[in-house]
């Protein structure tokens, strides 16, 4: 994975802008759960940072048991990162908003939120890198159970 360096990235209207820290190669999550669809990867909170101006811009939605935090810029609607809800000291990072420059390699795994148990019977993901490979897959199911 190599050593962390800090991405910068943000919306795409760029009025929400943030850095994280992370691997220049790193896997990323394809989710089908209805709520995002989109592709992520997850830091801890710690490693985050949002810029002070962006605040202003950011609007949270919840369910449930509140303890996800589904969050959008209010001006173009993407969310650029969010609050899980199974790991709810740790970030999810949408890919497609890091700024490209500082990626080098992101490999695509699927994880299939709309059949999780299946899915996970027959995935090797287990065998790579274990504590965190279960934690980024609950994170993908945060918005369907
Ligand atoms: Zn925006």
């Amino acid at each position: 994975m190599g050593s962390d360096v800090v991405h910068s990235g943000g919306c795409h209207c760029r009025r929400v802008r943030w850095q994280v820290e992370a691997p220049t190669s790193m896997v990323a999550w394809i989710c089908n759960c209805s709520m995002r669809g989109n592709t992520h990867f997850v830091v801890p909170a710690a490693k985050f940072r949002l810029d002070p101006d962006a605040e202003e811009f950011i609007t949270t939605y919840t369910f449930g048991t509140h303890t996800a935090k589904h969050t959008f810029c209010k001006v173009c609607g993407i969310t650029s990162f969010y609050t899980s809800r199974s790991k709810p000291d740790g970030l999810a990072i949408t890919v497609a908003c890091i700024d490209p420059d500082t990626m080098e390699h992101v490999e695509y795994r699927h994880a299939d939120g709309r059949n999780w148990e299946a899915w996970f019977a027959r995935s090797d993901i287990a065998g790579f890198s274990a504590a965190t490979a279960v934690d980024t897959v609950r994170v993908s199911l945060g918005a369907t159970s």
